[in-house]
């Protein structure tokens, strides 16, 4: 990861090419197109490692290692996000899933995954995420395991 963090404000206002240069294919199609990757298969859904997850398109802090649970779905989940304007939410309808409500990255507006009202305590909230539209950053600690 070189040169990949500054930050500008021009992230929702970057075009297809921009985004394709900049992400893998798999990372494309499901931010920018709204896919979503297979339950399991992702880098992160058994991930316990301590630290902050990252927009993979434009870096900014999401979710945090502190927040994740194990849901059982296959895909990482959280109850909360890391700051609850860094995450925006958006009313789905699909013909055959009923009302789903999306969840962005609320500056670049890349597509995270999905969150549902069936999560644990303290929020009740399951933030159902593509390992592939995330990025971990390590927490540093002294402590080793
Ligand atoms: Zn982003």
């Amino acid at each position: 990861m070189s040169g990949a963090s500054e930050i500008t404000d021009d992230w929702t206002e970057k075009s297809e090419p921009q985004w394709r240069e900049r992400l893998t294919p798999e990372q494309f199609r499901i931010t920018r197109k709204k896919g979503t990757e297979r339950a399991f298969s992702g880098e992160y859904w058994d991930s316990k490692t301590p630290g902050v997850y990252l927009c993979v398109c434009c870096g900014l802090p999401l979710f945090e290692s502190e927040a994740k649970f194990d849901s059982g779905t296959g895909w990482p989940s959280f109850y909360e996000p890391s700051g609850e304007r860094n995450v925006a939410t958006v009313q789905e309808r699909t013909f055959f899933l009923g009302c789903r409500t999306e969840v962005l990255c609320a500056r670049c507006d890349a597509h995270l995954g999905h969150v549902f009202s069936d999560g644990p305590q303290p929020t009740g909230m399951r933030y159902c995420i593509n390992s592939v539209a995330l990025e971990l950053e390590e927490k540093a600690s002294d402590a080793k395991e």
